[in-house]
């Protein structure tokens, strides 16, 4: 079970196999090897990055980058180029109080550890990403679905629907009234409950999306989604991404900010339903967040590590994916994003000499 709380991700645990959250650290064994430190607490056993979690979170070296990235040395001249970690992709920076490395001991996730994770792939019948409106997405305050929708496509080189908006009146969950905001939330386990039962025989994975609040259990003041990884299905909340809700003045550029906000965590969210963890590596989408600032700080796009986890999982052409998310970001004025991949696709174009056909 995956949960975002805080702002934006807040994991109780990755998947089945990962426990990140505990409150005591009895009879602890710990075993080191040459990236990692391998804690054992009782019967669980708890894998870091460095020497230990309590010692704080440091940026990797550029070797341990290229070793999560790992031997690319049989992939097309194309992806060794689109996979180099020298270019255009940022370091993450050593976290400051408050950010989600400095509270959440991650191990990161390797593209070797991804592939023996034996993750969920797109294949078979389970070929889409289905997107459903669970309530009103009103126009004035709301992202657009259909620009959701194509954005969720271009990004994950898939197939995406989206569903008739369920009607919140009709459906079997629990709610309640927030006593600090005074707004309606829903339980998102029965949100969850009641898709398990609605999951399409051909869905990669269905989402419910949502501009009402959510919380996921009576003692928890709210959070911005949770998902059931193996069982493939989730719910977002894109309301608190609006300064209304806390009662501040929408900007001029509200409706750009608000998309790309949504966009960051439509993708970040459905990668994980891919079975990717959360990124250590690089500056990237896949980070972790602890607060929207964070959030807001992450790039929309993917670092090599995690861009050849999701190549390897849905076994797109990079290049072509990279030219129509430009062709999408410039639609949407995401100018950042755009000039982004700008450079990436000239890189490419000029060091893939062989193989330029590719690119028009
Ligand atoms: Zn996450
Ligand atoms: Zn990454």
């Amino acid at each position: 079970m995956l949960g975002c709380a805080n702002l934006v991700c807040k994991l109780v645990a990755l998947s089945d196999r990962q426990q990140h959250e505990c409150s005591s650290w009895p009879e602890m064994e710990i075993k080191r090897t040459r990236l990692r430190t391998v804690m054992r607490i009782g019967n669980n056993e708890f894998c870091f990055r460095g020497k230990s979690p309590m010692m704080g979170f440091k940026p990797p070296l550029t070797a341990e980058q290229v070793e999560a990235i790992g031997d690319i040395s049989q992939a097309s001249e194309t992806l060794r180029v689109a996979l180099d970690p020298s270019a255009d992709f940022d370091p993450i920076p050593a976290p400051q109080p408050g950010d989600w490395l400095a509270e959440h001991p991650e191990s990161g996730q390797s593209f070797d550890d991804y592939v023996r994770s034996k993750p969920n792939r797109p294949e078979g019948l389970r070929t889409k990403v289905y997107l459903a409106p669970l309530g009103e997405f009103a126009e004035t305050r709301s992202p657009s679905l259909e620009t959701l929708k194509s954005f969720a496509a271009t990004f994950f080189a898939m197939d995406v629907r989206v569903l008739s908006a369920y009607d919140l009146g009709q459906l079997p969950l629990t709610t309640r009234i927030n006593p600090y905001t005074g707004n309606q939330q829903i339980l998102t386990t029965d949100v969850l409950d009641y898709l398990l039962g609605m999951l399409p025989t051909d869905a990669f994975c269905l989402l419910a999306v949502t501009m009402e609040d959510l919380y996921p259990d009576p003692r928890w003041n709210f959070v911005f989604g949770q998902a059931t990884l193996r069982h493939r299905v989730g719910v977002f909340s894109f309301a608190r991404y609006d300064p209304a809700f806390y009662g501040e003045a929408r900007t001029g550029d509200y409706h750009t900010v608000l998309l790309k906000r949504a966009c960051k965590v439509l993708a970040h969210e459905t990668a994980h339903m891919f079975l990717l963890e959360h990124c250590i590596f690089f500056k990237c989408l896949i980070n972790g967040s602890n607060h929207l600032a964070e959030s807001d700080s992450r790039p929309l796009h993917l670092c090599p590590v995690c861009l050849r986890k999701l190549q390897f999982s849905i076994g797109f052409d990079v290049v072509d994916r990279y030219r129509k998310l430009l062709s999408f970001h410039q639609r949407v004025g995401f100018d950042d994003e755009s000039v982004w991949i700008e450079k990436r696709l000239k890189l490419i174009q000029d060091r893939s000499r062989g193989t330029t056909h590719i690119i028009t």
